[in-house]
């Protein structure tokens, strides 16, 4: 028997709240639900969820700060936020915050529930073996990189970049389009300027981090990026 993904739900407005409860329990998860911010971050920090839904908009500490403050302290869960503009600011604030994903109110049923399970599925890696990325060995599950060379230097990831390293070592030798990231690691299906700038912007990150000289991510001018590990 496979246990139950747990799901936190961080939302202020009652109605919102327990809708998004009773749809994630009739799909098969194991929901909690808190209305503030402050009782969001001690249920991330005292653990056992995979996926956490958290609004922005919340009185006292906001949805950015829950997403921070639970990244500073080292959690991995899979944080969707829900933002209630849509607006380019809020997106770019929550990528930033650690958050994985967005969505924009108002949402359908439909659109939440496929980037819960896509999220779920995507973030799953965490939990798994370790992975061979060029002279780094990368832990899903502590989500840190140790170099086998340099006297085993290690650095931490986020859980994007551990998204983008996955797929860039399953797509060894082949370009990667900004477009394929922004599906499988965004999983979004457009793309507009402001999202293929967030690719970009990860990439680099991930670069300082791991690939300073870019001899395991190359850039293919025109067409995106290639690992030659
Ligand atoms: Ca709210």
């Amino acid at each position: 028997m496979t246990r139950k993904t747990r799901v936190l739900v961080v939302e202020d407005e009652q109605s919102i709240r327990d809708g998004l409860s009773d749809v994630l329990t009739y799909h098969g998860y194991e929901v909690e639900a808190v209305d503030s911010g402050e009782a969001g971050l001690d249920a991330i920090l005292n653990g056992g969820f995979q996926l956490v839904l958290l609004d922005v908009m919340l009185p006292g500490l906001n949805g950015f700060d829950v997403c921070r403050q639970a990244r500073d302290a080292g959690s991995t869960v899979a944080i969707l936020m829900l933002t209630a503009k849509g607006s380019e600011d809020d997106v770019v604030e929550g990528l930033r915050a650690g958050a994985d994903d967005y969505v924009t109110k108002p949402f359908s049923i439909r659109e939440l529930t496929a980037r819960v399970e896509a999220l779920v599925r995507r973030t799953s890696a965490r939990q798994s073996k370790s992975i061979a990325f060029g002279v780094w060995t990368v832990d899903p599950a502590t989500l840190t990189a140790t170099c086998n060379s340099k006297g085993g230097d290690s650095c931490e990831l986020t859980p994007r970049e551990l998204a983008l390293i996955a797929l860039f070592v399953r797509e060894r030798g082949r370009i990667v389009s900004r477009r394929m990231l922004l599906k499988e690691v965004w999983e979004m299906s457009k793309a507009d300027e402001v999202e293929t700038r967030t690719v970009d912007m990860h990439i680099a990150k991930l670069r300082k981090k791991l690939d300073p000289d870019t001899t395991l991510i190359t850039t293919i001018r025109g067409a995106g990026y290639r690992y030659v590990g």
